[in-house]
């Protein structure tokens, strides 16, 4: 855990004129919810502020208040450098390495500007002169708000705020249920409500959003495609670009797919191989000790959290999925 004092901050903020916040690659709930929070509060307190993504992220969080401004480097890249180039400090949300914002890494590597780093995941990179960072919190977006609380702000918080933070909150808990959840969570939540956000919308705005190909895809992933090795108390699903594809693909209709063999009894580690953009990506989630950081940055160039990372493969989908067979026949092998 490393917060620098509120000072700091106030300093920083008081006498920056450009601000940029960017968030990881393929962004979910908590990056974008983090990054147009800090957003919100940035124009209420007459700040400028821009908010760039790598990529592409799921049409479930377009209307998270302030996603209009949002500039995307792989659909508007002069747009993006241009905002760097002007920027005096650089806001890194919901990420600790360059390598998680692909390409657009190098421009922000580049830039002068002072980069804040806040954020949750394990082992960060050491590129920031000012930091956020508590491998405790259930989401970017609980620091954001204990960040927001710390500079004076609580009462700045209104509906908009309150409801981009419920989300990256929501959604990192998968819906307030894993063990990163604490009291405080439910508290900060409870503030929250009282600002203006409103639980069952946002949860439908979430999660009720399925295609009719998504739900079809979903039930094909569970019945024909996963695969559980009950004496590794572990459950995996493959997806080749071609069922995507059979299945009119859409960014995010893969989320939360890796969670569902959790519900099986017995069940503690979980793996989704997705073959995508000419590579394989690999998401992983365990229940308990099993610590999924280290087996994705050991194995996959990947990393995360203890109990949610994520990785990728070069090889094919069955090399890949041999790999990881590999691993976990290994006798000693144990979640
Ligand atoms: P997901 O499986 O949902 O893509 O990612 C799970 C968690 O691991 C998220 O917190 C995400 O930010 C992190 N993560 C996903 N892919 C990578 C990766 O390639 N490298 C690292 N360091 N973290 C990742
Ligand atoms: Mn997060």
């Amino acid at each position: 855990m490393q917060r620098d004092s509120f000072a700091k901050f106030k300093a920083l903020i008081k006498k920056s004129e450009n601000s940029v916040i960017v968030t990881h690659w393929s962004p979910d709930g908590d990056a974008m919810g983090s990054s147009l929070a800090l957003y919100n509060y940035f124009l209420k307190i007459k700040k400028k502020a821009t908010v760039i993504v790598p990529n592409d992220y799921p049409e479930f969080l377009f209307w998270l208040p302030g996603n209009n401004k949002v500039l995307n480097f792989q659909r508007e890249a002069d747009k993006v450098k241009k905002a760097i180039e002007k920027a005096d400090v650089i806001y890194t949300l919901d990420f600790n390495s360059f390598k998680r914002l692909e390409k657009l890494g190098e421009i922000v590597n580049e830039s002068k500007a002072t980069k804040v780093l806040i954020d949750h995941h394990q082992q960060p990179d050491k590129f920031a002169q000012l930091w956020f960072y508590d491998v405790k919190a259930c989401s970017t977006c609980e620091l954001i708000y204990d960040l927001i609380v710390g500079l004076g702000g609580k009462k700045l918080i209104d509906k908009k705020i309150a409801s981009c933070l419920y989300t990256g909150l929501m959604t990192d808990t998968g819906s307030f249920r894993f063990p990163s959840v604490t009291a405080n969570t439910h508290k900060i939540i409870g503030d929250l409500m009282d600002k203006g956000a409103i639980p069952n919308e946002i949860h439908s705005a979430v999660y009720d959003t399925y295609s009719y190909h998504r739900m079809k895809l979903l039930g094909y992933s569970l019945t024909e495609k996963m695969h559980v090795l009950a004496e590794k108390n572990a459950a995996y699903i493959t997806l080749t670009s071609d069922e995507l594809k059979k299945f009119n693909y859409q960014k995010g209709d893969t989320e939360g797919l890796v969670n569902y063999p959790f519900s099986i009894k017995g069940i503690k580690f979980c793996v989704l191989f997705v073959e995508q953009d000419g590579i394989i990506k690999l998401s992983f989630r365990s229940k308990g000790k099993f610590d999924v950081n280290t087996f994705a940055r050991t194995n996959f160039s990947g990393g995360g959290h203890i109990n949610a990372a994520g990785g990728k493969s070069n090889l094919s989908l069955r090399e890949t999925v041999n790999k990881f067979l590999g691993l976990v026949n290994q006798s000693d092998f144990k979640v």
